[in-house]
């Protein structure tokens, strides 16, 4: 159920719903806009009850969420949401290009690969310094020396970095070197690391879980929101299908589906989706027209000895000439590349 104020509506007729609500034994989620302020409330079949202050000062409607994700849905939140990272915004009407290695492999690496993100007109760096790897043998990222490298990476292009978090007992060292906390498709549905970030009120990157359906990701969000954290952005990374000659299969009609279900923004990672750096930038291409917010792209200065997902990573000259189409497809589709 939310409450919508009028745009009229006083700090006191606002207090009193509230009171009134919680006083019925449920929870109150605010959202204070330009406009108007909106009630969330939140307390399962309970909330039948807060129909019956339709009348009360202030109030304009009230109307029932029958989606079982209530902050993520758009119907709660009309306008998109537009997350500031520094100076750089996601949602609405920007294009964000994220891109970097799979992993931060050494201070060299990262360092090159951040000149080419900023060169090329990329806006944020990826690189995982905890790699979840299907193999424990398989190299498992820097650690807290890769987390050092992307810092110093900031530090002199300044673009901000997404990195995943993999174990919650990490948030505190997170929240100290990344921008944007990413939440990879393995642990999409790790309660306790949502509920985590949630708390933090940290910017996030939630990937969709490889078969995980559009409603389980925006539950998923759900989980990170309902604790005061809607800096979330979504991402369709591929899901698991039948086909096996790509990694997985993109999804982007779960990008159009997105966009109308939830105020969040909605990210591609064509490069995970794949696996195929020469099928990469025709996805990204898509994606953009699909209606994506941003796209998060595998690139290496040598994929051909990356320690992680070298056959998925473009190489400086393809990312660079596939940046120059995305901005085309960009402004066909009314979008800002930044
Ligand atoms: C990654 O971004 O490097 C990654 C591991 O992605 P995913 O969680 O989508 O597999
Ligand atoms: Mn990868």
């Amino acid at each position: 159920m939310i409450v919508v104020m009028s745009s009229g509506a006083t700090e006191e007729q606002i207090n009193m719903v509230m009171r009134k609500i919680e006083e019925y034994g449920l929870q109150v989620h605010p959202i204070f806009g330009v406009e108007k302020t909106i009630i969330g409330v939140i307390g399962d079949d309970k909330t039948k009850i807060v129909e019956t202050m339709a009348g009360y000062p202030g109030v304009e409607k009230i109307i029932p969420i029958l989606k079982p994700y209530k902050f993520a849905a758009r119907e709660t939140h009309p306008e998109d949401t537009i997350i500031q990272v520094g100076d750089v915004s996601i949602g609405g009407d920007h294009l964000t290009i994220m891109a970097g290695p799979c992993a931060v492999e050494s201070r060299e690496q990262i360092l090159n690969v951040a000149r080419m993100v900023k060169l090329a007109g990329g806006s944020v760096l990826r690189g995982g310094a905890y790699k979840p790897r299907t193999s424990p043998y398989s190299f498992q990222g820097l650690g807290e020396e890769g987390l050092k490298y992307l810092a110093e990476a900031r530090e002199e292009t300044g673009l901000p970095i997404v990195t995943e978090l993999t174990d919650p007992r990490k948030m505190e060292l997170f929240c100290n070197y990344a921008d944007i906390i990413q939440v990879g498709a393995r642990n999409m549905q790790n309660f306790v690391l949502l509920t985590e970030i949630g708390k933090s009120g940290h910017p996030v990157l939630l990937k969709r879980g490889p078969s995980s359906k559009i409603e389980d990701l925006l539950l998923a969000a759900e989980y990170i929101i309902k604790e005061g954290n809607s800096q979330i952005i979504l991402c369709e990374r591929g899901i698991s299908t039948f086909e096996t000659y790509t990694r997985n299969t993109l999804d982007l009609s779960a990008v159009a589906a997105l966009k109308s279900l939830t105020h969040l923004p909605v990210v591609v990672d064509p490069s995970h989706a794949v696996g195929i750096s020469s099928i990469v930038p025709s996805m990204c291409y898509a994606a953009v027209a699909a209606g994506a917010d941003g796209l998060l792209i595998e690139i290496h200065p040598n994929p051909n000895s990356a320690l992680c997902d070298g056959p998925q990573s473009l190489d400086f000259e393809k990312f660079y000439a596939t940046m120059k189409t995305i901005r085309k497809v960009a402004s066909a589709v009314g979008k800002k590349v930044g």
